[in-house]
């Protein structure tokens, strides 16, 4: 099946062509004809599987048909998510769906201060993302009215419950309008979320698909564990092997991902790297020329990943084990697509381990441990002339300036309540 038979609008068609897509994932097949259809849906589907865009789709094409009245732009569809990191990758998806379209989406989280979202707000808004704190606080100043939604996404509805926010969705549910079309998405149905489920839909159709950790079975995967200052001589000695020839490579940050192209390069490995830090058409470039063979390893960051679709990718190596145990779903399911075979390598350093428990927890099975390998923990190697023995990128000495003063809490523009007495009460 291809997405041309799912009577998708043509500016929606160009943009999912933009991106790469040419067959719906079994998630956008199921949900997008009776998303369509205006009908409720509960779907049981994790992260991975493509669920952004089998409701990010037949939303922009419903509210870009809609007729609207009035001039300034109203929230008409409101996605409810659990997580900051989770917020911006769908706000990003609806943008990159929405291209050629003339709709307004903004994402609105916590943690940061309020000014740019409220002024995006102001501005005008068509789709809403949202986590609930900050949404419950932008509704309580005024900056949020639900009154005029048409289409509710709740997502990851069961890691709501985890998160302890199950009272903040159902505040946030009885505030929507009644007449409204409701798509719930969970990837798993414990009781507590039937409930929910059972409350806020109105005679939804179930859909169901296969999580990606089974999606990624046909996927060898090893984890190797060696010292994090050993990490980057491990990556070179995988390269000693010619049969990989195309490698993916992982890491958490973008400065990371600079720093391990520099290893590459001087080891005269061609690599470069895709992140959010580069323009759009630099890292078109990158993936370019990753793809033609010109370069035969491309270090990336999982936002910058995503979309990324490369067939006959064979090899990938997570030089850092992901803290987001689905990110693992999603990083090796780059490789081995569309049934092809695939190969990943995790490199694990002590600090790592934790995650990499989880994430096992997460595919219901251990990762096999290669320990043929050069470099297991407590390996002393002496630095190469030249080369740094440390993979991470050099720290620049601590500044005693006001920016440095302030807290983390204070940097990322968390504001602290400190009670004050009112002046005038003493009187
Ligand atoms: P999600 O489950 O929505 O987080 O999506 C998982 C990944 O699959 C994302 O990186 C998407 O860019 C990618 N993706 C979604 N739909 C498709 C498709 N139809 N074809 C290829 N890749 C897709």
């Amino acid at each position: 099946m291809k997405f041309d038979s799912l009577h998708i609008a043509d500016p929606i068609l160009r943009a999912l062509k933009d991106e790469g897509y040419v067959t719906p994932t079994p998630i956008q097949a199921q949900t997008i004809p009776i998303a369509l259809n205006g009908k409720d849906i509960l779907a049981t589907a994790q992260t991975g599987t493509g669920k952004t865009a089998a409701f990010a789709i037949p939303i922009l094409q419903v509210l870009s048909e809609a007729k609207t009245t009035g001039n300034k732009r109203k929230i008409r569809s409101l996605v409810l998510v659990p997580t900051r990191e989770l917020c911006v990758q769908v706000g990003d998806s609806f943008k990159a769906y929405g291209r050629h379209l003339h709709l307004v989406s903004t994402v609105i989280f916590g943690g940061v201060r309020q000014g740019a979202q409220t002024r995006a707000l102001q501005k005008g808004v068509d789709i809403l993302i949202a986590t609930p704190g900050r949404l419950h606080d932008l509704i309580d100043q005024g900056f949020v009215s639900l009154k005029d939604i048409e289409i509710f996404v709740l997502d990851e509805a069961d890691r709501m419950l985890d998160m302890g926010f199950i009272n903040d969705v159902r505040k946030v549910v009885k505030a929507l309008p009644d007449d409204r079309q409701t798509l719930f998405f969970s990837a798993t149905m414990p009781p507590d979320i039937s409930r929910l489920a059972h409350d806020i839909l109105f005679k939804p159709e179930k859909i169901s698909v296969s999580p990606p950790s089974s999606t990624v079975e046909t996927i060898e995967q090893y984890v190797l564990h060696v010292d994090r200052n050993n990490k980057s001589a491990l990556l070179l000695h995988m390269l000693d092997r010619k049969e990989l020839k195309s490698v993916l490579v992982f890491t958490r940050t973008k400065r990371g991902a600079d720093a391990v192209v520099r290893i590459l390069e001087r080891a005269h490995v061609r690599a470069d790297s895709i992140h959010g830090n580069k323009a759009q058409n630099a890292r078109q470039r990158a993936l370019e020329n990753f793809k033609s063979g010109k370069i035969r390893v491309l270090v990336a960051t999982d936002i910058a990943s995503r979309g990324i679709d490369i067939d006959d990718l064979e090899y990938v190596i997570n030089y850092e084990i992901p803290e987001v145990p689905e990110t693992y779903v999603h990083r090796i399911g780059r490789g081995g697509r569309a049934g092809g075979k695939g190969t990943s390598y995790s490199f694990c350093d002590a600090s790592e381990r934790i995650d990499l428990r989880t994430i096992e927890k997460l595919i219901g099975k251990k990762i096999p441990v290669m320990e043929d390998h050069p470099f297991p923990p407590g390996t002393v190697r002496p630095p190469r002339p030249g080369q740094l023995h440390s993979n991470h990128p050099p720290q620049k000495p601590k500044e005693h300036t006001k920016e440095a003063a302030k807290t983390e809490e204070q940097k990322r523009g968390i504001q602290k309540f400190t009670p004050r007495r009112s002046k005038k009460r003493r009187r």
